[in-house]
């Protein structure tokens, strides 16, 4: 099974994956948190991307899309992976589709995780003092936020209308959205 969780910036996708991958035995992929790697360890690709980062916008689909074919291609993970930031752009989400046709695979689900702006502020100010992300300033969250904005229709839309999209309530406590979305998961498992 592999699973796309999606929502803006805040509404807990890393929080929920890792719950999924515990229940679920799956591997989270966040595009995120490798990026984020590869600005720490200052590579080539971390000096080019850090500050496209720390100013709220997007890296380019190729970018990210040639992180996460390393994941793909792995046997390891295969049918086992729960994307969590990625796709952000209609593109993205079809680069995904023919990326995991031709590792012989496909989307299961694509929860996505619903949460207001007041919460979002909330809850990355208060990220910001426990992880001191450099991206996690209220300018950039809502920078964050607007290129969430833009980009998420299409991406929403595209899942609509293929039959996966599964909308979850992001402003309930974490248990609470743990179990709705165990039975979501539970659901298709059949
Ligand atoms: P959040 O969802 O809280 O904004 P992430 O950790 O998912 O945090 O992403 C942080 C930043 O990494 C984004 O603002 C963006 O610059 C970059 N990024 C992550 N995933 C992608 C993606 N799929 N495409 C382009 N850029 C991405």
């Amino acid at each position: 099974m592999n699973i796309v969780i999606f929502g803006p910036p805040g509404a807990g996708k890393g929080t929920q994956s890792k719950f999924i991958v515990k229940k679920f035995n799956l591997y989270q992929l966040s595009t995120g948190d490798l990026l984020r790697n590869e600005v720490k360890n200052k590579t080539e690709l971390g000096l080019k991307i850090s500050s496209i980062m720390n100013s709220g916008q997007l890296v380019s689909d190729e970018i990210v899309g040639n992180l996460i074919e390393k994941f793909v291609s792995n046997n390891k993970y295969k049918n086992k992976i729960i994307f969590d930031g990625y796709p952000r752009t209609l593109i993205q989400a079809k680069n995904l589709d023919n990326l995991l046709k031709k590792y012989d695979q496909n989307i299961n689900i694509v929860l996505k995780l619903s949460v207001s702006l007041d919460t979002i502020k909330k809850r990355i100010s208060e990220r910001q003092i426990q992880e001191k992300r450099s991206d996690d300033n209220e300018a950039t969250a809502i920078k964050r936020y607007e290129t969430y904005e833009k980009s998420s229709a299409l991406v929403l839309d595209y899942y609509k209308q293929s039959n996966l999209l599964k909308v979850v309530n992001g402003e309930a406590t974490i248990t609470k959205i743990n179990s709705e979305i165990s039975g979501l998961i539970e659901s298709i498992k059949g």
